[in-house]
């Protein structure tokens, strides 16, 4: 009689997944919302993180002070266990305040444009760079210029993100490679410095900094990105006068690499203890806000995700983890050394969810992975639009989690509504209080759902 039970749930199981599932799944997930939405920890947490600590680049003393509050914070919630993985950093320092300003221009006069160096930029030093500027929409047409017309000058980045992207990550990924490979490009035929306009949705007076990458065996030239504003500004400009010069100076600098951590807390598997699900986010963050959505917003979901699971007495299959990756902003070294170790220690990894898109109201997830894996998430989604979450599918992962692909861990990446995240992203503006206590719970709320889900029922076929 057993036997025949036994196979009547195989059979249905393959016939119908959703019947069987259904009922005690929204039970599950209620559980999860509720408990997130009423005894959530996740906006405290942030609070701490953005206020207390502040902007914690790569290589900081706040960097430091944020590996060791998330351990503190992960061991005061009765993970099993919490440890850290060693891993160096670039260790790169803005310095003084950076100047560019419009000079010798005898109809528009002098006045100053509000900008910031790049990181990883090389600074001018204190007598700055004067010279005339060469105005480009992008890589492409820099190198139609040729040396004859870039030599000796200031290359001046200029393409917009294009507002028509719905997606506005989409908008992002067309403009940001002037900002990470422009300044070698100019490098190249004989520039002096690059301007580059700040990837930004909207127009305002903020600039916005982000990682640039030099080319091996090109010399490093000073980058710094300007405002929206200002490079409406400087444009407009060289219009009426094409000659006027620009004058930058900014004094930021390289050191050597420091040690760093990424920051892992675990409750450990009933039955698949060395198989693992990890939810997590970057720990570090840019210089000039307080990193509260990039990615401070990431790192306490994910650490809400396992508390939450925990609190409502949820005892998993395979090992969870929430995972404080270090340097995903100026370097990735902290999502290398994880995948690097996750292989060397033979741990097999099922599927990784990332939320490195702000703290918004959650939309979906992204993902990357087989097919199987994909029709999975989407056969979950049901479970997720009473939540007013729906976007499944798409193709996306994470930085920090991109290097586990080659072990076959799905990637999955936490999607939520980012049409205001390129106003804040890597500026001054990127602070806590422009984070919805509500939002950013719902967020955490449904990334523990979904770990949930993929610990019950596998993902990728494997379970
Ligand atoms: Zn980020």
């Amino acid at each position: 009689m057993r036997r025949l039970y036994a196979l009547f749930l195989l059979a249905s199981s393959i016939l119908s997944p959703l019947k069987i599932y259904c009922q005690s799944d929204e039970d599950m997930l209620k559980s999860i919302f509720n408990e997130t939405l009423t005894n959530g920890r996740s906006y405290e947490m942030l609070d701490y993180l953005s206020n207390e600590i502040g902007g914690r680049l790569s290589g900081s003393p706040e960097a430091a002070a944020a590996v060791e509050w998330s351990r503190q914070e992960m061991m005061s919630l009765g993970f099993d266990t919490v440890f850290l993985q060693e891993v160096m950093v670039p260790h790169w320092v803005r310095g003084e305040k950076e100047v560019v300003k419009v000079i010798n221009s005898d109809r528009l006069g002098t006045f100053d444009l509000t900008a910031c160096a790049l990181g990883n930029s090389v600074g001018t030093g204190d007598l700055g760079v004067v010279a005339k500027i060469i105005e480009v929409d992008g890589i492409e047409s820099l190198r139609k210029l040729g040396r004859k017309n870039v030599e000796g000058k200031i290359v001046f980045f200029n393409r917009k993100m294009d507002p028509t992207h719905i997606s506005t990550f989409a908008a992002y990924g067309g403009a940001v490679d002037q900002r990470v490979f422009g300044a070698s490009e100019a490098a190249d035929l004989g520039a002096l410095a690059v301007v580059v306009r700040s990837m930004a949705s909207n127009n305002d007076d903020i600039p916005h900094t982000g990682t640039l990458i030099y080319k091996e065996g090109v010399k490093k030239i000073p980058a710094l990105a300007i405002s929206t504003n200002s490079a409406n500004l400087l444009s407009k400009s060289l219009k009426a006068e094409p000659d006027l010069e620009l004058y930058i100076e900014s004094h930021c600098q390289m050191l050597p690499d420091v040690l760093s951590y990424n920051v892992i807390g675990e409750i450990r598997g009933s039955s698949k203890q060395g198989e693992y699900i990890i939810v997590g986010g970057h720990l570090d963050s840019w210089d000039l806000g307080d990193g509260a959505h990039d990615d401070g917003a990431g790192c306490v979901q994910s650490i809400e995700a396992l508390r939450v699971l925990q609190s409502i007495g949820y005892k998993p299959k395979h090992s969870i983890r929430a995972v404080m990756f270090m340097n995903e902003e100026n370097g990735l070294r902290g999502g290398l050394k994880y995948a690097e170790l996750a292989k060397k220690n033979q741990e097999k990894h099922l599927a990784a969810i990332e939320s490195d898109r702000g703290g918004f109201t959650p939309k979906g997830f992204t993902l990357v992975g087989s097919e199987a894996a994909k029709a999975q998430l989407l056969n979950w989604r049901p479970l997720f639009e009473t939540y007013g979450i729906y976007d499944f599918g798409k193709p996306g992962g994470g930085a920090d989690i991109g290097p586990l692909e080659e072990q076959g861990t799905v990637l999955i990446g936490f999607l939520p509504d980012s049409q205001r995240y390129f106003n804040l992203h890597h500026t001054t503006a990127d602070t806590f209080d422009t984070i919805d206590k509500r939002e950013l719970e719902l967020g955490a709320a449904s990334m523990a759902a979904l770990v949930y889900l993929i610990d019950k029922y596998g993902i990728d076929g494997k379970n």
